[in-house]
């Protein structure tokens, strides 16, 4: 399968899975209309979409999610908190429950977010490829380590550098609430949950939702990549831009040779 991020960070996010020329998308925290734009400058086509899975209702996720999926006469996705909180319609995803979406089996489990139902997502494509996604987490539960093991790619949140954060523009209580159990991930954060993640099969993690104003790309890759190098992960550490889209990035199902 092909992933593409159509854009990631506080002001919108959506990612974009395609197998067999049928797309669904991980949130649509775009305009419908800036959600098509981004998709075709990607080479996303958005005509066969077979669903949109939300991972919480917090606009830079939900933005264009329901009026997207209405013109696409697709299902909409989420946990029933999600749905309830949005006032829609849509297939309520229960925790660690697996849904058939087009050609792809999605399946959820709850994080730790200040929305109503905040879920991780897995997607697993035709082949057995397997997508991981995490972000708008505080901090990563025994659940999310569960969902996301033996992913061959994961899109995880590198959200704020801990000194960023610590000296930048924002007022106690949104550094408290964004460094909080129910808050986001720090680098520091992201490279320990990717630590334990880790496995031989995994080729590409893409970090997310950073910051524009409490971290950097290259801080929130340095981190990662001091953490994951000496593991001996040799696979792409990408990081999710804002302003455009990244990818398409090719999923394969790992084959990872058994140790002599
Ligand atoms: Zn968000
Ligand atoms: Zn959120």
């Amino acid at each position: 399968m092909n992933v593409v991020v159509l854009g990631s960070g506080s002001r919108g996010n959506a990612v974009a899975i395609t197998s067999d020329d049928v797309t669904v998308l991980v949130d649509a925290g775009f305009s419908p209309r800036a959600l098509r734009k981004r998709a075709a400058a990607a080479g996303v086509d958005l005509s066969r979409l077979a669903g949109v899975v939300l991972t919480h209702e917090h606009g830079d996720h939900a933005r264009g999610a329901v009026a997207l999926a209405t013109s696409a006469g697709c299902e909409l996705y989420a946990s029933g908190g999600t749905l309830s909180r949005l006032g829609s319609a849509g297939r309520a995803i229960g925790q660690l429950e697996t849904v058939a979406v087009g050609p792809f089996w999605v399946s959820a489990c709850r994080t730790r977010h200040d929305a109503a139902e905040p879920i991780a997502v897995c997607v697993t494509g035709p082949e057995g490829e397997k997508l991981g996604i995490a972000y708008d987490l505080g901090e990563a539960g025994v659940a999310v380590r569960y969902l996301l093991r033996a992913a061959d790619c994961l899109v995880v949140e590198a959200n704020y550098d801990d000194v960023l954060l610590r000296t930048g523009p924002y007022p106690a209580s949104v550094r408290e609430r964004i460094a909080g159990s129910h808050g986001h991930l720090s680098n520091r954060a992201a490279a320990e949950l990717l630590a334990e993640l880790w496995h031989p099969g995994l080729r590409t993690v893409v970090l997310a939702h950073v910051s524009e104003q409490c971290n950097r790309p290259d801080l929130a890759h340095a981190q990662v990549r001091g953490t994951l190098e000496p593991l001996g992960y040799d696979g792409d550490l990408l990081v999710a831009p804002q302003d455009g889209a990244l990818g398409p990035i090719v999923v394969l199902r790992s084959v990872v040779a058994a140790p002599a």
